[in-house]
């Protein structure tokens, strides 16, 4: 069909989004009910039927379906309403006011995530407007509480409502950025995500007069053993399909990379060395690059002690390890402790704070190969590459029940990329009304195309 922008929506989904920016979700308390039953409200006028489903009191998700004909694939376009905190003295405007002005839509979650939620709204009413004769279910869901870790949202409805919300497909954030490499641009899509291992570690000794240090068995010293053998703790390089594929795109279009990229490959040992040289030329891509090639362990939160001249007993610090697609909680506990041999594993003890397992779907999907040819419908000479986050996101949750999840948040790079990364949970959070019009395009021309 070709790429078609819908001007005539700009409006609509404009307004649509200052809206729900207008609804302060900041989690915590999250409080997405009030966003949840906007949504509700603005849907249910063009007779959609959409069901609110609340974790607890306050802690709503929205969800509703435009029923296909059962011949292709369910998909899920899901989002999630809750948002980081906002400092308004930071702000050049009011983070919760929703105003338009040259050309952007500001607030938090213009980025993260409203706008996208706005767009997949859009996307719902545009193939009921249209009278779209789907092959699959088309279902929404804008959830609570992601950014704390979504138990009480998207984990929340799969595991109590699996039958509302389980697709063969899933699309999220996490990815569809365009990324300007070397005059050429590259749409990236989020096709893994790390594991979050937080972990808590208790160093035990005995207690002593300050005065006396050498009659005692210092806990604080014993934690200073195990910072510095965790903290700069070089795990082994693995390179998961998706980071391969993601390394490979970018250097096609930077020589020195390239050459940093193929000796990586053929010898992943001499990882560290290739971007030791990387970091001296771009050390931001450098160190991203590295925490994309293995787990990572880093110390957070640190207690111990309680008086100046008492040599204390106890010492706790809190460590958070991400770990990659085809790593478990349970093989990095393992590795941490061998690590940690020589410290005295029987003074020390180990609590896990939280743990989610890493996920990753193949780019080999009939879906993932529809985004590509939309992308280039919309701009013939892009690039797309499959990403892997760092972070995480819901996906996880639809991908641990056998969901092929996609981050694919369409936007163009028309602020540069670095500082558009910097507003999401940052300051002055914004996206352009072109982008709102470009996203909603986009996606609805890939759902159309994939679901008749
Ligand atoms: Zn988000």
């Amino acid at each position: 069909m070709g790429a078609k922008l819908f001007k005539e929506i700009e409006e609509e989904v404009t307004d649509l989004l200052s809206d729900i920016i207008r609804i302060n979700t900041t989690n915590p308390t999250g409080n997405e009910t009030e966003a949840a039953k906007y949504l509700a409200k603005n849907m249910g006028k063009e007779a959609f039927k959409c069901e609110l489903l609340e974790s607890a009191p306050g802690r709503g998700s929205v969800i509703t379906r435009l029923k296909g004909s059962g011949e292709k694939p369910n998909l899920l376009l899901l989002s999630h309403l809750d948002v980081v905190a906002a400092n308004p003295k930071e702000w050049s405007v009011d983070p919760f006011g929703g105003v338009v002005k040259d050309g952007f839509v500001w607030g938090r979650g213009a980025l993260d995530m409203k706008s996208m939620t706005a767009m997949e709204v859009m996307v719902m009413k545009l193939l009921k407007r249209n009278n779209v004769k789907l092959k699959g279910d088309a279902i929404l869901a804008a959830t609570a509480d992601e950014e704390k870790g979504g138990e009480a949202g998207a984990g929340w409805l799969v595991r109590n409502h699996p039958e509302k919300v389980s697709a063969d497909y899933v699309i999220n954030e996490g990815g569809g950025m365009e990324m300007p490499v070397n005059g050429k641009n590259i749409f990236t899509i989020q096709t893994a995500e790390k594991g979050i291992y937080w972990f808590k570690v208790k160093a035990k000794g005995t207690p002593g007069h300050g005065s006396v240090p050498g009659a005692a068995d210092n806990a604080i010293m014993r934690m200073n053993k195990v910072i510095e053998k965790l903290g700069n703790y070089r795990a082994k390089i693995t390179l998961v399909p998706t980071v391969k594929q993601f390394l490979s795109e970018i250097a096609s279009e930077n020589k020195p990379l390239q050459q940093g990229v193929s000796l990586l490959f053929a010898n992943p040992e001499m990882g560290n060395q290739i971007l030791d040289t990387l970091a001296q030329t771009d050390k931001a891509m450098a160190e991203e690059v590295r925490a994309m090639l293995r787990m990572t362990i880093t110390p957070t939160i640190i207690h111990g002690g309680v008086k100046e001249n008492i040599i204390p007993s106890d010492c706790e610090a809190v460590f958070d390890c991400r770990i990659l697609p085809g790593q478990s909680p349970s093989q990095a506990m393992d590795e941490i402790k061998e690590l940690l041999k020589s410290v005295g594993l029987e003074k020390l003890e180990f609590e896990t704070i939280q743990a989610n397992e890493p996920s990753e779907s193949s780019a080999e999907s009939p879906l993932y190969e529809r985004m590509v040819n939309v992308l280039r419908e919309f701009e013939p000479n892009c690039s797309v590459s499959p990403i892997m986050l760092t972070g995480g996101t819901d996906s996880r949750f639809f991908r641990r029940v056998g969901s092929v999840c996609y981050g694919f948040q369409p936007l163009r790079a028309d602020i540069p990329i670095g500082e558009m990364m910097k507003m999401m949970h940052g300051i002055d959070e914004r996206i352009s009304v072109t982008n709102l019009v470009f996203g909603t395009s986009l996606l609805y021309a890939l759902v159309e195309s994939f679901m008749t």
